[in-house]
């Protein structure tokens, strides 16, 4: 939790959208919230007021996991939350499930296009192909990767194996076919020449090709999960990209926001609506840099494998779905200064690999 939210300016306060409802955040633009059922037990989603092709309508950014309850709160939006005009876009920033979930149930019901970037629309494909590979959260890979790094205990490894259906279960499908969405393109939602351009910002080492919108006329920034105002952005090393430095990506991803003007209302995919983005943004360079500092010191004490590290940086348990993020931070906090040549990596006898001061 980020313990400097006080610095943050919320223009709505404790005012937020129920399920099934909706609240507008700016002209046009309007805020849903649905229940997750993890830690994180929210997911923001936003309408946009939307003509396309002379049609009059919305388009959807985010969906919500593959849920029936959550199918019932979509329908009481369609029913009182679209000013009886349809969908006619779905819009996704990323491939985790909370966002990508629905998407293929949305396109359907409304038979529209979903857009999203290549990285995430090909990565979501993979995860939820049904090959018996798993996603990253789990399966056999996923179990062997976290036992590498030292979480090896009999009943973490089951777990882990037993959730080789993680990722599917919640995106149980995926549309056919997609619209590319890439670095700079504009995309342009509603019929008001002057506030209708959204300019994509994609990001990376949060997931694969990470698709923010921005529009400059507004000043309204749709941030997806790469700027969250109350919890840092999960960053990991997977078992898909063993030896990845995402760390650095998702840090240097982060100067992109910088350009924006300060002014910026940053609409989350977690957390409230916000003001002082800019703050935001230092916060969360001060926050990985204290957590590299420990990560360097801990390992200049004694070699530590990433599950060591899990114990300087958190001091708390975990249920086995908390654990592999908080192992997979670990981990990007370990590989950035490994790739620094701060640190050095080596396979000890037992199996499990350890990083020294280099
Ligand atoms: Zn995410």
């Amino acid at each position: 939790m980020n313990a400097l939210e006080h610095q943050l300016q919320y223009p709505y306060g404790e005012q937020m959208p129920a399920p099934g409802t909706r609240q507008e955040v700016a002209p046009g633009v309007w805020w849903l919230r649905m229940p997750l059922p993890f830690a994180l037990d929210h997911i923001n989603l936003w309408l946009v007021r939307d003509r396309i092709e002379g049609r009059d309508g919305w388009t959807v950014i985010d969906c919500g996991i593959t849920d029936d309850t959550i199918k019932t709160h979509w329908e009481t939006i369609f029913a009182n939350g679209l000013d009886g005009l349809p969908v006619l876009r779905v819009l996704v920033t990323h491939c985790h499930p909370d966002h990508v979930g629905l998407a293929h149930w949305l396109c359907e019901r409304w038979g529209v296009r979903l857009w999203m970037s290549l990285g995430d629309y090909m990565s979501a494909r993979v995860m939820g192909g049904g090959n018996g590979v798993g996603s990253n959260a789990g399966g056999d890979f996923a179990a062997s990767h976290f036992a590498r790094h030292g979480l090896n205990d009999p009943d973490s490894l089951e777990k882990l194996r037993a959730r080789r259906s993680y990722y599917s279960t919640l995106v149980p499908a995926l549309p056919t076919q997609y619209r590319r969405l890439m670095e700079g393109d504009i995309v342009v939602m509603g019929d008001d020449p002057a506030a209708s351009r959204w300019r994509v910002i994609t990001g990376f080492g949060h997931a694969p090709e990470h698709v923010a919108l921005f529009n400059a006329e507004r000043q309204v920034l749709i941030s997806g999960d790469m700027v969250l105002p109350r919890i840092s952005t999960n960053v990991s090393v997977f078992d898909m990209e063993p030896e990845a430095n995402p760390l650095a990506l998702y840090l240097s991803s982060l100067r992109r926001y910088e350009e924006l003007p300060e002014a910026t209302l940053v609409l989350p995919s977690h957390g409230r609506p916000f003001r002082n983005l800019h703050t935001r943004l230092r916060q969360l360079h001060e926050h990985h840099a204290e957590r590299l500092a420990e990560t360097l010191e801990a390992c200049a004490g004694k070699p530590c494998s990433a599950h060591d590290i899990v114990g300087v940086m958190f001091r708390r348990q975990f249920d086995i779905h908390q654990m592999t993020f908080a192992m997979g931070e670990a981990l990007a906090h370990l590989h950035l200064l490994w790739h620094d040549g701060r640190l050095q990596r080596q396979t000890d006898d037992d199996g499990v690999i350890r990083f020294r001061a280099a």
